[in-house]
């Protein structure tokens, strides 16, 4: 019997070893015995990825994106033959192939990728044929034929992009822990797993710092209303469905907390306080592909003010490079970078129309010793950068604090 079609993805610790990658195939095989059929997208093994970065900046510090990308794609190639080896071995029929193979053409920012299109003909030519689809996630390719990565955590896009186009009953997003959680389970072991939530809310959840899904596979699964559900490939427990819309009779205040220790902050001292400063520095810096992220600059008294703001780590190196070479034009004081910050945020829809959820965050941090030094907020969030060793208590403090405890 035809069920429709589900696209399966598994991350690294879900095939980090052998013995893992089989368990992945025997769930995949079950489901193919069920009667669905089956596109299954792979990370590489455990993590492969880091390892490969390493390995490039063993060799050079600075190497080239475009080289970047043709190393770290070899990981999901490994997976992919893998796993369809493991399947043969149930006796099913499997083929793998590379993001280029299956047709996933992106644009041609190196490392970031953004994805035009998916020529899906060939993945459907072997469906119809009865084969399991096995699908190398994080990768694509430029109309030039260069290979492509879609940014970290990228796989999760290559499966719900690919869901988007075959039009699949379901994304089903296989992960080390059992869904989204309030928070991060690792940090706060009394952190509930949520059996529903927006795309809004795991949105921002994602931006503001929850590896478990990238915030990019959320905004397109947000657009073409693709049907995700997180879950363990260690478990059959049911995990966390991510819908449009979550019918609550009043919406909570706080539904998550998120920590990132991915960014670093850089802060530019006694800036000239006049029209165009600001703009020199972030221009240069956007030129140069560097993603900034918070910015805080107060009106000055004295003529001369600070500028602070975050990038991501690995964009470190280069955005000091910039920033001190503009410091020295537009002659500021001392260009300072701070690499022992963390991001606490808090998240909720509730926050909208609830006053005081700031003051309450603030007072907790206070209350356990920890010094605030940036502050940002949006529609449904409220973030402080603070020092990295207060990370995890201030997690667990707030978690508890907003009564998202167990
Ligand atoms: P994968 O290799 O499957 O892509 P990731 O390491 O990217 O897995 O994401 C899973 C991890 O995300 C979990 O192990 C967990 O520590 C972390 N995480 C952070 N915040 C959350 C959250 N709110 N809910 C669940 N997991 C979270
Ligand atoms: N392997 C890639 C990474 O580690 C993509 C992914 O796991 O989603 O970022
Ligand atoms: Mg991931």
């Amino acid at each position: 019997m035809h069920k429709g079609l589900i696209v399966q993805k598994f991350g690294g610790s879900s095939v980090a070893n052998v013995e893992r990658i089989k368990n992945v195939a025997k769930r995949v095989v079950s489901y193919r015995k069920k009667g669905y059929d089956l596109v299954v997208v792979v990370s590489a093994l455990g993590d492969t990825t880091d390892e490969l970065i390493e390995l490039a900046n063993k060799v050079n510090t600075e190497a080239c994106e475009r080289e970047m990308d043709m190393l770290l794609s070899t990981g999901e190639q490994i997976s992919v033959a893998l796993l369809a080896m493991a399947i043969h071995k149930l006796g099913c029929e499997a083929i793998s192939f590379t993001g280029a193979q299956v047709g996933i053409i992106t644009d041609t920012s190196h490392t970031r990728a953004r994805i035009i299109k998916i020529n899906a003909d060939k993945i459907k030519e072997e469906l119809k044929k009865g084969r399991i689809v096995i699908v190398a996630g994080f990768q694509g390719v430029t109309l030039n034929q260069d290979i492509t990565t879609l940014g970290r955590g990228g796989s999760d896009l290559t499966a719900v992009a690919l869901a988007k186009e075959l039009k699949a009953n379901e994304c089903e997003i296989y992960t080390d822990v059992e869904g989204i959680y309030t928070t991060d389970p690792r940090v706060e072991q009394k952190a509930k797993k949520i059996r529903e939530i927006t795309y809004d809310e795991m949105l921002e959840m994602a931006s503001l710092g929850a590896q478990v899904m990238q915030a990019r596979s959320i905004e397109v699964a947000k657009k073409f209303d693709v049907a995700i559900h997180v879950r363990s490939s260690f478990s059959n427990n049911p995990g966390t469905k991510i819908v449009k819309e979550v019918k609550r009779m009043e919406d909570v205040v706080v539904s998550g907390i998120t920590l990132n220790k991915t960014e670093a902050k850089i802060t530019v001292c006694d800036v000239p306080d006049r029209p165009g400063v600001a703009a020199k520095i972030f221009k240069e810096l956007s030129s140069a592909g560097v993603n900034v992220d918070m910015i805080v600059q107060n009106v000055s008294h004295t003529r001369q003010t600070d500028i602070s703001f975050t990038v991501n780590k690995p964009q470190l190196r280069k955005a000091i490079k910039i920033t001190r070479k503009v410091a020295k034009n537009i002659k500021t004081g001392e260009v300072l970078a701070d690499e022992d910050i963390a991001r606490v945020s808090i998240i909720g829809v509730g926050m909208k129309t609830h006053p005081g959820v700031a003051a309450k965050m603030f007072e907790v941090l206070a209350r356990n010793q920890v010094n605030i030094e940036m502050i940002s907020t949006s529609d449904i969030s409220i973030s402080c950068i603070i020092k990295k060793k207060f990370a995890e208590k201030a997690v667990r403090s707030l978690h508890k604090k907003f009564g998202l405890a167990k």
